[in-house]
């Protein structure tokens, strides 16, 4: 994929950005490059994070003793060691820096967000000073419009389909724009410019990751 237009949409907004080939190359990138330095981390719901390995790496590195160790804040984590998850949604907010997926970036550089409970989405916009977010080229769209209608009509009924929400587009397939405590969809966020105060680490995936 040529990644030249969202690129300049994204850097003129503020944003760094990373090309990597395929999901070993971001890997390394993140790793080695944009968690350096980082000694305690915040991380958002991920399947691209997952399918690259990152979560895998994120683990052993919360395993280890000393310097090397990064302390990492996943409620999945929490639950697998058998800790309160609520304890790390609070801890991300604070930590060095904040690694997740984007929902969608349209090619004029703008960041679609959707999220059920907040923490994501609050983390990205006033949360750690660093963010860092990895996105499979799927997520790219054209314009805003298109960005919109898959983030409410695709990505967000397979949340709720996840989740069981029994949400009307579990059943229709579509965004009935319904109202309901148990909406996936409950914040949408757009991200037009880097906020002030933070540096964002947008590495884009020349594979097909998440959804
Ligand atoms: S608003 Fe309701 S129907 Fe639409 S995507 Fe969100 S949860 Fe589904």
């Amino acid at each position: 994929m040529d990644f030249g237009r969202v690129r300049s949409g994204l850097e003129r907004r503020g944003f760094n950005v990373y090309i990597a080939s395929d999901k070993e190359e971001a890997r390394t990138i993140v790793m080695y490059e944009l968690l350096k330095g980082v000694r305690t981390l915040g991380k958002g719901g991920s399947n691209t994070l997952k399918e690259t390995g990152i979560w895998d790496e994120l683990v052993r590195k919360d395993a280890l003793e000393g310097d090397d160790r990064i302390e990492l804040f996943a409620t999945t984590l929490y639950k697998m060691k058998g800790l309160d998850p609520d304890i790390a949604l609070k801890k991300g907010k604070t930590a060095d820096a904040y690694i997740c997926s984007a929902n969608a970036i349209s090619e004029d550089g703008t960041i679609f967000n959707i999220d059920g409970i907040g923490n994501r989405v609050g983390s990205i916009i006033y949360g750690p000073d660093k963010v860092i977010m990895v996105v499979g080229r799927n997520k790219i769209y054209p314009d805003a419009e298109t960005a919109w209608q898959q983030l409410k009509n695709v990505t967000c009924v397979r949340h709720a389909k996840r989740n069981e929400a029994g949400t009307p587009c579990t059943v229709l397939d579509r965004c009935t724009m319904c109202i309901s405590p148990k909406m996936e969809c409950k914040v949408t966020s757009v991200l037009s410019y880097a906020l002030p105060g933070r540096e964002y680490h947008i590495v884009l995936v020349d594979e097909v990751l998440g959804y």
